[in-house]
């Protein structure tokens, strides 16, 4: 019997129809073969990337040469750029603006191959430390209203390049359904004075059916009204609303949490393409005519990630109606992911080993 589960952040309904007969393994991706063309991201390939805006090289080697751990580079063919006015104009009742923002690639290894699933945590953490750095020097800018970080991992889930990296979009404009987020949280704080995202943590936690990870700091868990076959939400378990704000351990202990979640995908989903992306506060510098804008994101905001593994298709109905069809409920994923994660290393699950 399907089941229609609303989100209790924004309101969206999905419907989870675990199929009979079917088991959370059959959504299974096999492992991409790697083309012959020569890739820009590679270490000895720097010159064909734009200048690098920041790097970590441990061995002080110069910019724009080997050496580097960790690399990032205006986007070569950016969606947007920094030249331009913020200011709105008006075409009868259209609105338009200037193409500005920025557009970013962290480079997050010089290896090729290199997986986030493998770690260690350590690499992990220095590209969490991009994504913050790069964050507060782009919310510098007061025309940029909103940053987004993202990986798109797999043709299935949009990446055009097979090199382990991630994206950083910053846009002049906070969108509409980042807004209806805030917008809900602010309200649940008005009338509770509590945060939502507090509240939907200490729930699963209470609960515990769809909790994956919880290492004290951080907790993984599949969310209520998941959209996507082993979509995973990852929160901080004290209150946060700025991403750029965690510390060294912190960072430590978010990429373990990360390598995990992605490490366990596996065996359940082989080397399924999926979109990550962090959630983070809009820029809290004041508009005219609207001094508190985002004023107490402090309080009702939470940041957050979401892991959106890409093993279904988006068509027709999911366009039509922003419902979303899953065939795998949320607690089967997270039982077959605790399982995995419990598992001694070395011994081969069900279908762990398949690939990889
Ligand atoms: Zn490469
Ligand atoms: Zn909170």
């Amino acid at each position: 019997m399907s089941e229609l589960r609303k989100d209790p952040i924004i309101d969206r309904w999905v419907i989870i129809a675990a199929e009979r007969g079917r088991r959370p393994t059959d959504y299974h991706s096999p492992r991409p073969t790697p083309g012959g063309v020569a890739c820009p991201l590679c270490v000895g390939n720097e010159r064909m990337t734009p200048s690098e805006i920041w790097a970590v090289r441990p061995g002080g080697s110069a910019p724009n040469g080997p050496g580097w751990q960790v690399r990032v580079v205006p986007n070569k063919y950016p969606a947007l750029r920094v030249e331009g006015s913020a200011e709105r104009r008006g075409l009868g009742n259209f609105d338009l603006m200037d193409g500005i923002g920025a557009h970013e690639i962290i480079i997050e290894s010089p290896d090729h191959d290199w997986r986030m699933a493998d770690g260690p945590p350590e690499a992990i953490a220095q590209v969490l430390l991009a994504w913050q750095l790069r964050l507060s020097d782009l919310y510098r800018d007061e025309r940029l209203r909103y940053c987004v970080i993202f990986r798109n991992h797999g043709a299935e889930a949009g990446a055009t390049l097979s090199h382990p990296h991630s994206q950083i979009m910053a846009i002049p404009v906070v969108p509409q359904r980042v807004k209806d987020k805030l917008q809900a949280a602010r309200e649940y704080f008005e009338r509770k004075e509590r945060c939502i995202f507090c509240d939907v943590l200490n729930q699963e936690l209470a609960l515990g059916e769809r909790v994956v990870i919880d290492n004290g700091r951080f907790v993984a868990f599949a969310p209520f009204a998941s959209r996507f076959p082993f979509e995973l939400a990852i929160y901080p378990k004290q209150h946060a609303h700025d991403f750029a704000s965690i510390d060294e351990p912190g960072r430590l202990a978010l990429a373990e949490v990360l390598q995990q979640c992605l490490l366990h995908l596996r065996p359940a989903l082989g080397w399924p393409a999926y979109n990550f992306i962090l959630n983070v506060s809009p820029n809290r510098v004041p508009r005219p005519g609207k001094p508190h804008f985002w004023s107490t994101l402090q309080f009702d905001y939470h940041w957050h990630i979401e892991i959106l593994p890409r093993v279904t298709h988006i068509a027709g109905f999911e366009w039509g109606t922003g419902f979303y069809i899953n065939p795998v409920s949320p607690e089967e994923a997270a039982r077959f992911l605790r399982d995995e994660i419990a598992r001694p290393a070395g011994e081969e699950g069900e279908v762990s080993g398949r690939d990889g």
